[in-house]
């Protein structure tokens, strides 16, 4: 079974998306990996999903990559006393740490004294995802007095972004923790990591990975933005997560900081994921507005190795018609003739190195011979990842006898995972190579491809032959 695309779908499971049965679905309509969102449901309810997936994985013969969303410190307000309240615009608020007393009109508790202490007066904080706008006046480091800029209904436990203000937050809470051993154990293959705001963030949750997962940083803060380089070399992939990022920066800033953190990740050959709002009026409609499949399209031909889908496929009412949909928006994107024109335009100079030298050299050998397919053989799945930073013009076969690397490559644009003994020959690496093409019917018999691999085969990080053979 194979994808006739590159870029790859990120489909968020939830309440919508939980037997094995719709699990199943999603994945025939085109989902690549599944996201388990941590800032949602129980252990038990993730558990059951993951075995649902590594079932279905066996069934269909296929990787799946499984990542797992950490909430992150995602800071709320308090509980109310008489259900949600409505504040006015010009009104007096105040916030303070005290979560004994219920909020009122007037006022409620913001449990997290950090805040307090980095608040200014002209701060700002939104909450609701920015519905309710409150600007700081006086502040202390128990309380806040505000004003109310932008009106309208507090309720529990509402989020609260503070946008101007690098919060001298851990990165990780200790829900956080709990859940990252949790989902280790599990054997998730990607642990995203919600509110970076600094590459040391990437640094501390990867001496707890230990490399058992590769770390995804969600660029969802300005602090990230000023930071991206770094944050992009520290991380394994990256997600542009528009949501979060979207209340924090002025909507209007965000297409920009879309492509400029593609193009970051593509230079670094780091896979990127564009999320959040791609197809939401699908939540509750079977079609998306065109305004949504220009979006998603947009995505594809800057190059993104992946599109997600989050409420649409987590708790909507089509999440199979969106994840059919995105595959379709996506299929037909990389069949227009400027496709890859559009992405050589933004492709940056690869390193001088083996690995981007030799990814440079199949490009340019699978376009001039027209081969069906670039077979790579990868340990790690770095030299897979070098070639698919490439974006060449033929799939890209990443052959691996790591289970880990292949499941993890299904996030990564153009790459067809496939699990294989270890070869321990160039012959038998072309034999290999040349029957897997045809297995997964890449090619036919008499084309030719193109095989990259390391030698000697059994070291890894060795990438440095280039071979062209006839498939039999
Ligand atoms: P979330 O992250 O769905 O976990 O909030 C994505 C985003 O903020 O866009
Ligand atoms: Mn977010």
């Amino acid at each position: 079974m194979r994808r006739l695309r590159n870029a790859k779908i990120v489909a968020t499971l939830g309440p919508a998306s939980t037997d094995l049965a719709m699990i199943e679905r999603l994945f025939d309509a085109g989902a690549d990996v599944f996201r388990l969102n941590f800032s949602h449901g129980t252990h038990a309810d993730h558990q059951q999903r993951l075995q649902s997936i590594r079932a279905i994985e066996q069934a269909r013969g296929r990787p799946i990559g499984v990542l797992l969303d950490l909430q992150g410190p995602k800071l709320r307000i308090g509980t109310f006393a008489d259900g949600p309240v409505k504040v006015a615009a010009q009104a007096a608020f105040r916030l303070d740490l005290d979560a004994s007393v219920p909020g009122s009109v007037e006022r409620v508790s913001l449990p997290h004294p950090e805040i307090f202490a980095a608040l200014k007066p002209g701060a700002e904080l939104l909450v609701d995802d920015g519905r309710v706008r409150l600007r700081v006046e006086r502040c202390g480091p128990e309380y806040a007095e505000t004003t109310v800029i932008n009106g309208g209904t507090l309720s529990d436990r509402k989020g609260v972004n503070v946008p101007g203000v690098v919060v001298p937050l851990s990165a990780m809470t200790e829900k956080d923790r709990r859940d990252l051993d949790f989902g280790l154990s599990l054997g998730v293959d990607w642990i995203a990591l919600s509110f970076v705001q600094r590459a040391e963030d990437i640094e501390e949750i990867r001496q707890i990975v230990d490399g058992r997962a590769g770390i995804i940083a969600k660029l969802e803060k300005p602090a990230a933005i000023q930071s991206l380089e770094a944050i992009v070399a520290a991380s394994d992939a990256v997600m542009v997560a528009r949501g979060d990022l979207g209340v924090e920066m002025p909507a209007e800033q965000v297409p920009s900081l879309q492509k400029r953190i593609v193009r970051a990740c593509r230079k670094a050959g780091k896979p990127v994921i564009v999320a959040t709002q791609m197809l939401e009026s699908m939540v509750s409609a079977p079609v998306p507005t065109r305004a949504e499949a220009s979006d998603v399209a947009t995505a594809i031909y800057d190059g993104a190795d992946a599109v997600m889908l989050s409420a649409e496929s987590a708790s909507g009412s089509y999440p199979v018609e969106a994840v059919k949909m995105m595959d379709s928006i996506i299929t037909r994107t990389e069949a227009d003739p400027h496709y890859h024109e559009a992405i050589q335009a933004s492709h940056s100079e690869p390193r001088a190195e083996a690995a981007d030298a030799i990814g440079y050299a199949v490009r340019h050998v699978a376009n001039l011979l027209r081969v069906p397919a670039a077979v790579t053989y990868t340990s790690s799945g770095y030299s897979a990842l070098r070639m698919a930073r490439e974006r060449p013009e033929v799939p890209i076969l990443g052959m691996t006898p790591r289970v880990a690397t292949a499941r993890r490559l299904a996030l990564a644009w153009g790459v067809h995972a496939v699990l294989c003994h270890e070869v321990v020959d160039v012959l038998e690496m072309t034999d290999l190579a040349s029957r897997t093409v045809l297995k997964e019917q890449f090619g036919v018999a008499g084309q030719q491809i193109v095989i990259s691999a390391g030698l000697p085969f059994t070291v890894a990080g060795t990438t440095n032959l280039l071979r062209i053979a006839q498939v039999q």
